[in-house]
């Protein structure tokens, strides 16, 4: 393993609709508590010499000016739905003052979608002002950004196949309720483990908070944290109070050195 320090940030930590929710008065989403606030699901991964983003939501651009992040090296994408890639005209912004093309890092499935949905950037002939992308499409081999070392893997979302990353001895799972086991020994060892526990109840594509809190014991990863929330979990003090020790809420902010 290479001494490159990485920092976590977690950009925001809600489910697709965020917290609060357009018209939703419930006591979560009425809650005074900065970290009952959260906007869709994303974190930046930095070391000293690069800076990556995953996923680009629809709250990115207002998520990298709340973090007054002025430096953005690649976007790396989990998966498609639109909650993940809507704010990738954005990066509009990097391209001005960086004054070269954004990398996008996807696996096939993605890059298709962003093809499909913001086929203006693929386009022959391009509007002038649209982002200027080179798009990477990845598998599972190991690769690097800069002298960030990434291991990405396949867990599945209801029946959607999902990358999660593993980056040195951090692993990053959004949007998954099932990981075969293989893969489950490319995360072992793991330090830090981010998995996404959506509510108490069951639900088809996403691990319930119970079924989050087995997996980290099952992977026996000494530190959890967990993100992608919906405000049917409850207030982020009385949920976090209810978890062992090692394991936390995610919030919006939080920063992780890893
Ligand atoms: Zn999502
Ligand atoms: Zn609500
Ligand atoms: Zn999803």
């Amino acid at each position: 393993m290479s001494a490159v320090k990485i920092r976590i940030t977690f950009l925001g930590t809600g489910t697709s609709t965020g917290i609060p929710m357009i018209g939703c008065h419930c006591a979560v989403c009425t809650s005074s508590d900065q970290k009952d606030k959260r906007l869709r699901t994303s974190i930046l991964v930095e070391s000293q010499a690069t800076t990556i983003v995953v996923d680009t939501t629809p709250d990115f651009r207002y998520q990298m000016l709340r973090m007054q992040n002025e430096r953005l090296d690649a976007v790396l994408f989990t998966h498609p739905h639109k909650d993940h890639i809507a704010g990738l005209d954005d990066v509009r912004a990097y391209n001005f003052f960086q004054h070269k093309p954004m990398d996008v890092y996807a696996n096939a499935l993605t890059a298709e979608a962003l093809k499909r949905e913001f086929a203006y950037v693929f386009a022959d002939k391009k509007y002038p002002g649209i982002p200027d992308i080179n798009l990477y499409t990845i598998d599972e081999s190991f690769f690097s950004i800069g002298d960030i070392p990434i291991q990405p893997f396949t867990v599945w979302h209801h029946k959607m196949p999902v990358y999660g990353f593993r980056v040195k001895n951090f692993t990053y799972i959004t949007d998954a309720n099932k990981i075969d086991e293989p893969v489950k020994e490319v995360i072992k060892g793991s330090e830090v483990i981010v998995l996404n526990a959506l509510r108490n109840e069951h639900h088809v594509a996403h691990f319930s908070l119970k079924e989050a809190v087995s997996l980290v014991n099952e992977l026996r990863i000494p530190e959890a944290y967990f993100t992608h929330i919906s405000h049917q979990l409850g207030k982020h003090e009385s949920v976090e109070n209810q978890l062992p020790s090692n394991i936390h809420l995610a919030y919006d902010g939080l920063m992780l050195d890893v």
